[in-house]
């Protein structure tokens, strides 16, 4: 697993995930191959889940969005992080059908939810580059999932992110354009690490953009990494892109934040992750009103 993966699994020890960089080597490739073969029994057996992030609007306390996040409920192993079974069921051949799941998911949970509410809250839903690969099948399987949901387009939100080796910059200029078209607005995720460029940023067709939240760790207390975000956010800004911040966890970095032209705020400061039971308690400990029709995208 990369470093990040390391980080993740160290950070998300507090929400109990299973403490799997603690395992020796041959206790780890038995880990990760009990993974590897469960991962298909795991979609029909119900042992994934999806939690919801509020992405809050930076003017007032409104929910914009929610991100749909998945978690795997392991018989053995416990709730395991998807920074460490997604690049399992990719290299497996299962993401597809679990993208389809999660995707089926988020948008009959958020239906549900809205249509118990009055409302009109949208969700963002990550798809791994392998889905992007075959851009025809997983745009037939938004089709199809959106069509028998009724959940409207304008309300659904793709994440992608950028891979210098799964998908060429050709098909996905292509599937950003046919999302558009179908009025399915699109985030560009983890910007400013991996291979993401501010050149594709004028090539692409791109809504928002996520700054990866390891920009903001340090953020004031750092001044060559506050200078490195201002500055990012400047040509964002002058690009005419929305901006969503990640990983705000604290007072001093949402205080530099509201000096800034960002529109969204991501992260544990306002809420993590949670059940879709729990989400109308937090839309009201957060203590707004949601966007009405038409406001709930950018
Ligand atoms: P991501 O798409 O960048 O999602 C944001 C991650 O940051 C989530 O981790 C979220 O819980 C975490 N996060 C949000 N706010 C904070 C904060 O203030 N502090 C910290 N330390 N973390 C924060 P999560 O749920 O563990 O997901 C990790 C990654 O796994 C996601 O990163 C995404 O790349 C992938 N992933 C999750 N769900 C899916 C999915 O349904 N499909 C695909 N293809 N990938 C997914
Ligand atoms: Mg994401
Ligand atoms: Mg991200
Ligand atoms: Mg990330």
């Amino acid at each position: 697993f990369a470093d990040d993966a390391m980080y993740e699994a160290k950070k998300s020890g507090k929400n109990n995930y299973y403490f799997y960089y603690e395992l020796e080597n041959r206790d780890m490739y038995q880990y990760m191959l009990t993974l590897k073969e469960g991962i298909f029994a795991a979609i029909t057996l119900d042992q994934l889940y999806v939690e919801y992030q509020p992405i809050m609007h930076t003017c007032g306390k409104k929910i914009a969005r929610v991100e749909a996040l998945v978690r795997w409920n392991h018989p053995q192993y416990g709730i395991i992080s998807p920074v460490q079974f997604i690049p399992l069921a990719e290299e497996v051949g299962a993401i597809r059908l679990l993208g389809e799941w999660i995707l089926r998911k988020a948008v009959t949970d958020i239906g549900a939810w809205n249509a118990a509410n009055e409302n009109s809250l949208a969700v963002a839903v990550n798809v791994s580059n392998f889905q992007m690969a075959d851009k025809e099948n997983l745009l037939h399987t938004i089709d199809h999932v959106l069509a028998e949901s009724q959940f409207p387009p304008e309300l659904l939100q793709i994440e992608i992110t950028e891979s210098d080796t799964a998908v060429k910059d050709k098909d996905i200029a292509e599937f950003i354009g046919e999302l558009k078209r179908r009025n399915i607005s699109v985030a560009l995720d983890d910007f400013g690490v991996g291979s993401s460029s501010l050149f594709q940023l004028t090539t692409l067709d791109i809504d928002v953009v996520k700054i990866d939240r390891s920009f903001l760790q340090e953020v004031p207390g750092n001044m060559n990494d506050t200078i490195l975000l201002s500055g990012i956010l400047q040509i964002l800004h002058n690009l005419g892109i929305q901006v969503v911040t990640e990983g705000i966890e604290n007072k001093d970095q949402l205080e530099f934040i509201s000096t800034q032209n960002i529109a969204y705020l991501q992260g544990y400061y306002f809420s993590k992750p949670v059940p879709l039971e729990l989400l109308l308690e937090v839309r009201d400990e957060l203590g707004g009103q949601l966007p009405v029709q038409g406001n709930a995208t950018p």
